[in-house]
């Protein structure tokens, strides 16, 4: 039995996600969150006049019951799936973004007529599309957020990541396949359409500045502090700042399980689509004291059976419900509208 093609695709994978340079977890933008985490810690401490080990700094950035939790072991697990199993189904985007975009750009020439190209050096053009195409990305990304949030059957699939009662960068991982189906499209969707009108009112097309396909900006992103999103560490951006870019510990808001928190922060780099939509919480300078997790005791947590199995359950026990929902008995009659009480009046 040949086993090579298997072993070529594990490790084509193993480094399309660690080596290239612009993938979500490269290596490189991992060290880059670990600089930052460390030199932030240690600048805190310097300012209480606590002396700075690279031990207790090594400590307070792993603790053990973070890095030992079950939490933390299935966000492995989901680290494999996603990467050496779903990386095949994550290809299937069902809406293309290439036909879209050109669909676009058609539409408006037909209903507005050609424009034409724009006079503009080519490295102004390039980065007004990158710039558009980041921002499609991350309202595509609210969009999508907000839909699991608000929609009871698409909750079921995103609650498998706010299950997580430990935060790790491997947390990112921790999605199910049918959340990240539906991210797909509808990032295809809002980059498309994006593409299209940068496409359309630059008179020709132009290409983003990227690292191995990824937005440039999303990539300065990455590496400055989207790892940290998922952590322990409670780096806060409160005023102007907590309104555009959504600091880790806006995240970790996001995660908390106290009831003001829910449904908020819900973008991914910025705020300022949470600011827009009124979902924005902007987190205290000084760490809250927050839970994470949602039926985190629950029988199957930070299992297979519980995380990946479990949601088509639920979601279509919902459907089930909703549709043998019997009709509602007539409502009672208002004192205003029965005759028993306007006789009494
Ligand atoms: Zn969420
Ligand atoms: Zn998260």
């Amino acid at each position: 039995m040949d086993f090579s093609p298997g072993i070529s695709y594990f490790f084509g994978q193993l480094s399309k996600a660690f080596l290239s340079p612009g993938s979500h977890i490269s290596l490189l933008s991992l060290f880059s969150a670990l600089g930052i985490a460390f030199i932030v810690l240690a600048v805190r401490r310097y300012k209480k006049g606590r002396p700075i080990r690279l031990k207790t700094l090594f400590r307070a950035l792993f603790p053990k019951r973070v890095v030992l939790s079950k939490s933390s072991l299935a966000d492995v697990g989901y680290f494999y799936f996603n990467v050496f199993v779903f990386g095949i189904i994550f290809g299937w985007a069902l809406l293309s973004y290439d036909t879209l975009s050109r669909s676009i750009a058609d539409l408006l020439t037909n209903l507005l007529g050609a424009m034409p190209p724009a006079p503009l050096p080519a490295f102004v053009s390039r980065s007004i599309i990158t710039i558009m195409l980041f921002l499609a990305y991350e309202l595509g990304y609210w969009l999508n957020h907000y839909l699991s949030h608000r929609i009871p059957f698409l909750w079921e699939f995103h609650k498998v990541h706010h299950s997580a009662t430990s935060l790790t960068p491997l947390t990112n991982f921790r999605v199910h396949p049918i959340y990240m189906c539906i991210f797909i499209n509808i990032l295809a969707i809002s980059m498309g359409m994006a593409n299209g009108i940068g496409d359309y009112l630059l008179g020709q097309p132009a290409s983003q500045y990227g690292l191995s396909e990824t937005n440039i900006i999303l990539v300065f992103f990455i590496y400055l502090y989207v790892h940290l999103q998922h952590s322990q560490l409670w780096i806060s951006f409160t005023g102007w700042l907590g309104r555009l870019l959504m600091s880790p510990a806006h995240h970790q808001i996001h995660h908390s399980r106290d009831p003001i928190h829910f449904n908020k922060n819900l973008g991914s780099c910025l705020a300022v689509w949470d600011w827009m939509f009124g979902t924005l919480y902007i987190p205290a300078a000084e760490r809250e004291v927050l839970e994470f997790g949602v039926e985190p005791d629950r029988e199957h947590a930070h299992t297979i059976r519980g995380e990946l199995i479990a949601p088509f359950v639920r979601a279509a026990l919902l459907i089930k419900e909703r549709f043998e929902r019997r009709p509602a008995p007539p409502a009672l009659p208002t004192p205003d509208q029965d005759p028993v009480f306007i006789e009494r009046a």
